[in-house]
């Protein structure tokens, strides 16, 4: 029989249920106990969904993040979150959030980034020379005392040492590979551990594989798996995100029982490695893609299997490509979505039966499998030759676009001039992201206008005295530059797919984000039109009301597409184009409309970065030339400003440049203005706001943190650049927390203005 198994699962519950538990226990509505519960059940479930996989993953599972998990294991947490009074539990939340259920005083929580190109963030391990590791395997313990109750197959998985080593971040000069001699010892007695406890195989991710790896690394890898060479259980390596490339030897020699590989972005690179792996490994691939919910085409998978499998034999593995935390679980859910768009799809549950029909045609001949492959086949040929997907006329515009329309009219200096002129802001100018508090209420609303309990007339009218009240706050809290608040929105991708011609839309397909926070990604099936204007009646109605000037608010080209399930059966790039022209039409509508300020947020932009920095170029060359096509169609005297969050552009800053964008907002806060000093090398020529609000955290900053924090920033940007603001939208924070937040923030401006 062909071995399957599975890299991770969604831990969030098809119906999201860790993310209700999560936040009735931060809110202290409920106890420890309850969220553990609800943690148990999930896994249950989770193991019950996997059961026809030969070794189901157990430690998959995380109550916040799975790298802050192992930063548990490794007895790794900083300092600051274990000396307050309270349970391992609220140390774990500390780090995650800043503070736990029923803490008074917070601290600052861990950084957070995201996983690879993916849009997950995973809180990044802090280190400095006094790091000591020490092991706290209970949780991996005790989630597979639990798989065994279950009678589950269970092949625990771990992040590798040298990829924690390489996700974290040293808080002084240290270099954190010095750690790993002191780490190993503490990952070979996880593993003695688990070997004493029955078990066979180990998951260890390195996924730092399929990154550019200098000589250090390289080395660290070796060294490492010699290392832990001698635990009594097989090591299944895996690597997934991308081809294994030069790295393909290392892995390939590595002296581990297994290695995975994600044969959906490397799909040259199965023969390779089956030529070169030793003959007594174990060659798991990846071939049904962990990142999308397309259908795989079964057949043409089968075809180039079928050689490798009678090559192989035993020794093949087959697998999703990664963990499916990065895909919704249960199509069966979806009973609103178009039945033939149904079709095209396959959610985690569904890949794992793809995978099962896989193994079988392997094991048994085609024949065997025949009618899920005619089902198959006939769900890809109804996709490839629907009407839905093509639109011609689309393509022809698009055809048409020229760089040249994504140019200008004059350089930076003479349009900021312009703008000044017009807009008479002081120094200093305060600003927000764009959304404000998603109240309970606003969510009713947008809900009882879906489900039709509410007409168009009574939601315009509501939405609009939300709009309203937004506007109030604003003004009260003196901001200089204010926004219409996205009470509109329940997402900022998915407002727009619903109004784009090409996209669809799940009511259960949801992602996990970060902690608590899902995302529900439109799905990108087809050619991209926008049939009507999409934000000019809101920004126009919210700027009637202030004399103000209100800054409209767009999501950008680039962040739509990474944001989205994109089609796979046309480049990336084409898609992005198509999605730049519908924003461009936006941008020059609200103009029009007399709308002074126009955000376009690209948030996503640098999670699309290939993981290889050789295919950066090629990347960002598309990607920016589609948000200066979004937004550079504009007069002089119209301020572009840009948003990104999380970011750290040392590496990018020349394609951030390129977007020319008058004011760029970026996450700053719990960097400490460090990025800032890339800015200041490159010269960054525009205005700047860095983030002085981390609004991932209950925590509110002081107007003297404020301060502090703004002064750092002047020692980078000449102050007549710099714009104060939050880190990013307010909308996941209260109202009782954003308002004196951002007095605050306005103080500190005040003071910085008199200073
Ligand atoms: N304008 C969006 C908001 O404020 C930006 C969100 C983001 O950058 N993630 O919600
Ligand atoms: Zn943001």
């Amino acid at each position: 029989m062909v071995t399957t198994h599975n890299l991770g699962f969604p831990r969030i519950g098809a119906k999201r249920e860790l993310k209700s538990a999560l936040e009735g226990f931060w809110k202290g509505e409920t106890d420890a106990q309850s969220l553990q519960d609800t943690g148990r059940a999930l896994r249950r479930h989770n193991w019950q969904t996997q059961q026809q996989l030969t070794w189901s993953p157990v430690g998959d599972f995380s109550l916040y993040d799975q790298v802050l998990d192992m930063s548990a294991t490794l007895g790794n947490l900083p300092q600051r979150a274990i000396e307050a009074p309270g349970s391992e539990l609220d140390a774990y939340f500390r780090v995650a959030r800043g503070r736990s259920a029923g803490d008074i005083d917070g601290v600052s929580a861990g950084e957070m980034t995201k996983w690879f190109d993916t849009n997950y963030h995973y809180i990044v391990p802090e280190f400095h020379a006094g790091t000591r590791f020490r092991l706290n395997p209970q949780r991996l313990l005790s989630q597979l005392a639990e798989a065994r109750e279950n009678a589950v197959a269970a092949k625990p998985v771990l992040i590798g040492p040298v990829t924690y080593l390489w996700l974290g971040k040293a808080k002084d000069d240290s270099d954190p590979l010095e750690l790993l001699e002191q780490l190993l010892p503490v990952y070979a007695e996880l593993l003695r551990q688990l070997s004493a406890e029955g078990v066979e195989w180990v998951q260890i991710d390195e996924p730092i594989l399929v990154t550019e790896l200098d000589a250090r690394w390289c080395h660290a890898l070796s060294l490492s798996y010699h290392q832990l060479k001698a635990c009594p259980v097989k090591l299944l390596l895996s690597s997934y995100f991308g081809p294994l490339g030069e790295n393909l030897r290392l892995a390939c020699d590595l002296p581990v029982a297994g290695l995975h590989l994600d044969a959906i972005c490397a799909p040259q690179e199965p023969l390779r490695v089956a030529d070169w792996l030793p003959g007594h490994k174990v060659l798991s691939l990846g071939v049904i893609n962990g990142r999308n919910i397309w259908k795989t085409d079964l057949a043409a998978t089968l075809d180039w299997l079928e050689p490798l499998h009678r090559k192989l034999g035993e020794r093949l593995w087959l697998a999703p490509s990664c963990s499916l935390l990065h895909v919704p679980v249960d199509l069966d859910n979806e009973t609103r979505l178009d039945p033939q768009i149904h079709s095209w799809l396959a959610f985690a549950r569904q890949k794992l039966d793809e995978l099962a029909v896989l193994a079988q045609g392997l094991d048994q001949g085609r024949a065997a499998v025949a009618e899920a492959l005619a089902d198959n086949q006939a769900a890809l040929q109804s996709r490839r030759h629907s009407q839905r997907v093509t639109h011609p006329a689309v393509r022809d515009a698009v055809d048409q676009l020229t760089p040249e329309l994504g140019q200008r009219r004059s350089a930076y200096p003479q349009r900021a001039a312009l703008q000044a002129q017009q807009l008479q802001l002081p120094r200093f100018p305060t600003t927000t992201i764009g959304s404000f508090p998603q109240t309970t209420a606003i969510r009713q609303t947008r809900l009882k206008y879906r489900k039709g309990t509410l007409d168009e007339t009574q939601y315009q009218a509501r939405v609009k005295q939300e709009i309203a009240h937004c506007i109030e706050e604003q003004e009260a809290l003196g901001l200089d530059v204010l926004v219409h608040g996205e009470a509109e929105r329940n997402d900022m991708v998915e407002y727009f797919g619903e109004q784009l011609q090409g996209y669809t839309f799940s009511q259960f397909g949801w992602v996990q984000s970060y902690g608590s926070r899902c995302v529900k990604p439109p799905v990108l099936y087809g050619d991209i039109t926008r049939t009507r204007p999409m934000t000019v009646d809101w920004i126009c109605f919210a700027q009637s009301l202030t004399d103000k000037p209100l800054k409209g608010m767009l999501t950008g080209p680039v962040t739509l597409l990474n944001w989205s399930f994109v089609r796979d059966d046309q480049p990336r790039q084409a898609s992005c184009r198509q999605l730049a022209l519908a924003i461009r039409q936006e941008v020059l509508d609200l103009e029009q409309a007399g709308v002074g300020i126009i955000q376009i947020d690209e948030a996503a932009l640098r999670e699309g970065l290939p993981l290889r920095r050789s295919d950066w170029p090629q990347y960002l060359g598309w990607a920016i030339e589609a948000f200066r096509l979004a937004a550079n169609g504009v007069s002089d005297q119209t301020q572009i400003h840009t948003h990104m969050c999380y970011s750290n552009f040392n590496d990018i800053l020349p394609a951030i440049a390129a977007m020319d964008a008058d004011v760029i907002t970026i996450e700053t806060s719990r960097s400490d203005m460090e990025l800032l000093g890339a800015f200041e090398d490159f010269q960054y020529p525009n205005d700047i706001g860095p983030g002085v609000y981390d609004i991932h955290s209950p925590n509110i900053p002081s107007p003297e943190q404020i301060v502090a924090l703004m002064e750092k920033a002047a020692e980078h940007i000449p102050p007549q650049r710099l714009w104060i603001n939050p880190d990013c939208g307010l909308k996941t924070r209260s109202w009782d927390e954003v308002r004196p937040a951002l007095q605050n923030m306005v103080a500190a401006a005040r003071r910085l203005r008199e200073a």
